[in-house]
């Protein structure tokens, strides 16, 4: 990744592509597009991407699969345990717009750092043993806010483990002539960014991967340190209320810059699936009007890479 030409590269994608709002009137075809390394990847501009989202907390998952597909939406569904991530994969396993990941929330974390609980490290056993075969994963972190920081001394053996594992654990899993496979993380932080970035630095994972900071919170220093490692960032309609995450998304390179909803936040029996869409739909709109300029082709661009849609599968 050429780190340099990504934090120098503010320009705007054209304005050709944009798709129909609510996705359904549609009728684009794939355009040949020039990716930002220079390589033709053919990517279908009409697709808007929710890069952090937990399918496993509205009442119907694969309905809105596969209302999303209908709607042009592709997602990125986080999971906070093995036991969702086995029930999602099983579940949306034939939505090909859905990538579910494997993850360990930090607040699903319990223990010190001399003794994780047995609940803990039974699923972090779970997760070590996946992880080799897995391309995503969601969502992990640390989380140093008053309500879970308790178990922060914790969350870093779960979280440092897994990041360990995901930038050496592909090498047995491949034949020699098969390209090492990056794998996509997304990562929680709150209250904890450097230690987060201090993680990712120490294993170069962000060389190794590709990694999504979601909901950036950290300071204005740590957002250019995030930068400079070759983060990506999945942002939400919540991190555009505030002035400091607007002042971000206008700092962000425009190839590391994602949507997300982060929706739901927690399960729910009683959900309107619209809730969602109009979420994506608004932070498209809001980080567009805040870039003064088209992003939907760009996004669609980072995004399907990232996700693996119309790239090479040997990549
Ligand atoms: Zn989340």
């Amino acid at each position: 990744m050429d780190m340099s030409a990504d934090a120098q590269d503010t320009r705007c994608a054209s304005a050709a592509g944009k798709a129909d709002l609510l996705g359904r009137t549609s009728t684009r075809q794939e355009s040949n597009s020039l990716r930002s390394d220079g390589r033709n990847v053919p990517i279908d501009p009409a697709y808007r991407y929710d890069m952090h989202c937990h399918l496993g907390f509205v009442p119907h998952p694969r309905e809105v699969a596969e209302e999303a597909a209908r709607r042009h939406v592709r997602m990125f569904s986080m999971t906070v345990n093995p036991a969702e991530y086995q029930t999602m994969h099983t579940l949306l396993n034939s939505c090909d717009n859905v990538r579910v990941g494997l993850g360990i929330h930090p607040w699903y974390v319990e223990g010190s750092a001399d003794s994780l609980s047995p609940k803990t490290q039974a699923m972090l056993d779970n997760v070590l043993a996946q992880l080799p075969q897995e391309r995503f994963v969601g969502e992990i972190g640390l989380d140093a806010g008053t309500r879970h920081g308790s178990t922060i001394d914790a969350q870093h053996v779960v979280f440092e483990r897994i990041i360990a594992a995901c930038c050496t654990s592909d090498q047995a899993m491949h034949t020699p002539d098969q390209v090492q496979q990056r794998k996509v993380i997304s990562i929680h932080a709150i209250r904890a960014t450097d230690d987060v970035l201090d993680c990712l630095e120490r294993y170069q994972c962000t060389v190794k991967n590709d990694c999504i900071i979601h909901w950036f919170s950290g300071s204005s220093d740590q957002l250019q340190r995030a930068i400079a490692l070759g983060c990506y960032f999945s942002i939400g309609t919540r991190m555009l209320q505030t002035k400091r995450g607007r002042a971000y998304v206008r700092t962000i390179p425009l190839d590391r810059l994602l949507i997300e909803t982060d929706l739901l936040a927690q399960m729910s029996t009683n959900y309107d699936n619209e809730h969602l869409f109009t979420s994506l739909y608004d932070a498209y709109n809001k980080v567009e009007s805040y870039r003064a300029c088209d992003l939907t082709e760009r996004i669609a661009h980072t995004s399907a890479r990232l996700l693996a849609y119309n790239v090479d599968p040997r990549r």
